[in-house]
This record gives C-alpha cells, sequence and structure tokens, in this order.
C-alpha cells in the first residue's frame, strides 16, 4: 500500500524530537518535503544533522521557531513559500504536559496550559491554511491525549486542555471540509519520548534503569499492552492520517494507547 505524497510537502511542529522526529523521518521515507521546526537550535540542528544522513537536504528544511509566536509562524510560512511553494499536509504536534492537581494549579499555570494547547494549533493552522486549501489532498492532524477522553487528577489543566482541543479539532474538520482539508487527531496514552526520558532523569531512585522504570510505570497506569509505546507507533498513526491513505476520515481519532483507554 502506497500512501502517495511523492512530490508533496508536510509541516511538522515540533519535529527535532520524539514523536515529531519520528514523523518526520516517515514522511521523508515516502518521499514528501518536510519542513519542521522546533525552539531549541541545537535539538533542532541535530535532528536536521541525523535526518541528513538518510535523506537529501532538497526535501528537508529545518527552522527555528516557536509555535506560540505569531510572527515565528509567519516567518515559518514564508521559509517554506520560499523553498518550496506549497503545504498539503499539517502536523500540529509541538507541545508538552503539565503535571499539577487543581489544589497546585494557580491561575498563570492555567493561562499557560490553555495557551500552548490551544494556540499551538490554533497559529500554525491559520499561518498555513490557504495553502492546505490550494493543495487539494489538504490535511491537518492533531497530537492530542487520551487524556481529552479520559482526564487524570494530577495533569487537570493538561487533561481540561485536551478535552478542549478534541472539541476544537471537531469543528475545524466541519468548518474545512468544504475547503478540501481533512482534520484528525491521534489520542496518545504514555509514548517513550523526550517528556518521559526527563521523567525519567528526574526519577528518586538512580540505580532504577529505564526498562525497569518505565515496566512500571505501565503496570501502575493499567496499560493493557504492558509497556509504553514507542515514538514510531504513534508517528504511523499520525502519517495514516495525515496522508491520502485516509482521504474518507475527518472529524475522527486513533486511540495509540495500548488498551489504556478505559470507554468503549
Ligand atoms: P518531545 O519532548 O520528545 O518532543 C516535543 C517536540 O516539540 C520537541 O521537538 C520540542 O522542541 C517541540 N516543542 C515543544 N514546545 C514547542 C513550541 N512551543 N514551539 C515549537 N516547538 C515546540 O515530546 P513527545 O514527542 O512526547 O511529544 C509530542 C507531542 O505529543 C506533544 O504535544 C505532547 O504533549 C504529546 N503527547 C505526548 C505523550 C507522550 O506520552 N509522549 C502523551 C500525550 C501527548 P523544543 O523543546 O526545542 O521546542
Amino acid at each position: 500500500m502506497k500512501a502517495d505524497i511523492g512530490g508533496k510537502v508536510a509541516v511538522v511542529t515540533g519535529g527535532s524530537s520524539g514523536i515529531g522526529l519520528e514523523t518526520v523521518s516517515l514522511l521523508l521515507e515516502a518521499d514528501a518535503s518536510v519542513v519542521f521546526c522546533g525552539r531549541n537550535r541545537e535539538r533542532l540542528e541535530a535532528a536536521e544533522t541525523e535526518l541528513l544522513k538518510h535523506f537529501s537536504a532538497d526535501r528537508l528544511l529545518a527552522v527555528q521557531g516557536d509555535v506560540l509566536s505569531e510572527q515565528a509562524m509567519v516567518d515559518l510560512a514564508a521559509a517554506v513559500e520560499t523553498r518550496f511553494g506549497r503545504v498539503d499536509m499539517l502536523i500540529n504536534n509541538a507541545g508538552q504536559g503539565r503535571v499539577s492537581t487543581f489544589a497546585e494549579t494557580d491561575d498563570d499555570a492555567w493561562r499557560q496550559e490553555l495557551d500552548l494547547k490551544f494556540f499551538s494549533v490554533i497559529r500554525p493552522t491559520r499561518a498555513f491554511l490557504p495553502w492546505l486549501e490550494r493543495s487539494g489532498t489538504g490535511a491537518i492532524v492533531c497530537v492530542n491525549s487520551l487524556l481529552a477522553l479520559q482526564p487524570e487528577p494530577h495533569m487537570v489543566c493538561t487533561s481540561a486542555a485536551r478535552a478542549g482541543l478534541l472539541n476544537l479539532t471537531r469543528s475545524m474538520a466541519t468548518e474545512f471540509a468544504p475547503k478540501g482539508i481533512r482534520v484528525n487527531s491521534v489520542l496518545l496514552g504514555l509514548v517513550e519520548s523526550g517528556q518521559w526520558r526527563r521523567r525519567f532523569q528526574a526519577r528518586e531512585d538512580k540505580s532504577i534503569g529505564w526498562e525497569q522504570w518505565s515496566s512500571a510505570l505501565a503496570q501502575s497506569k493499567k496499560i493493557s499492552l504492558g509497556r509504553l509505546g514507542k515514538p514510531e507507533e504513534a508517528a504511523r498513526a499520525i502519517f495514516f492520517l495525515a496522508t491520502p491513505l485516509s482521504s474518507f476520515t475527518t472529524g475522527s481519532h486513533i486511540d495509540v494507547s495500548g488498551g489504556l483507554a478505559r470507554h468503549v
């Protein structure tokens, strides 16, 4: 089965690490051109250097930028226009979760989290919408979390924001369908990547290795498949929703949680 995206252009926000970086690789493997962004220049350049060992430089563009900055998104769009002149797929992936209970979360934390979860999607979508409309196969994928449907009290504001984002995604799917643009989400459970590596680094008992730490985590969370997901497993679902492989799917989502979801 071929995705048929040779000559198409994808923009992946937060493409310098984890799930975003795996998604960039999959799209390049399928002969698309890819633009990706991230805030940290070193991480961005390291990702670019690694990708250039496998893929040709004329199909790759790394741009430093924060998705929360309107100007950075305008600059990103200008860079894409100069280099490729088209956009067919937008993967809204940049972000991170916030661990805090209701009692621990002050107004500033609430505002920051709502700002991140909503504007990390609103700004890039606004910047690339006209091009996605011209594409003919335009698709937006929002990387979301199972928290949208199954909130966790220790991630209170992330859960609430994720639910809002899922709702926004559905509205965009309806509004953009007449423009020929599909909009879908992936709902992730726990996926091995930068976020979990950082939490592992901060563990109290440093004698515990990654395997032991992550399988204990999977067990405590009651993940049916007994492990954390791998970034490439999330990336494959994103790839499916971004490409014409899912041409009759919009306003929907794929669960990538290894059976963490408790609802039917
Ligand atoms: P990583 O930390 O490995 O990757 C996050 C990427 O996003 C990095 O490239 C980071 O680069 C970039 N990024 C973060 N904030 C911004 C910003 N404001 N502007 C531009 N780029 C940004 O994490 P994951 O791969 O795990 O996460 C990918 C997405 O999946 C995130 O939105 C995350 O919240 C979501 N998710 C992940 C889960 C998991 O278990 N891994 C679970 C549920 C959701 P830089 O820091 O240099 O900007």
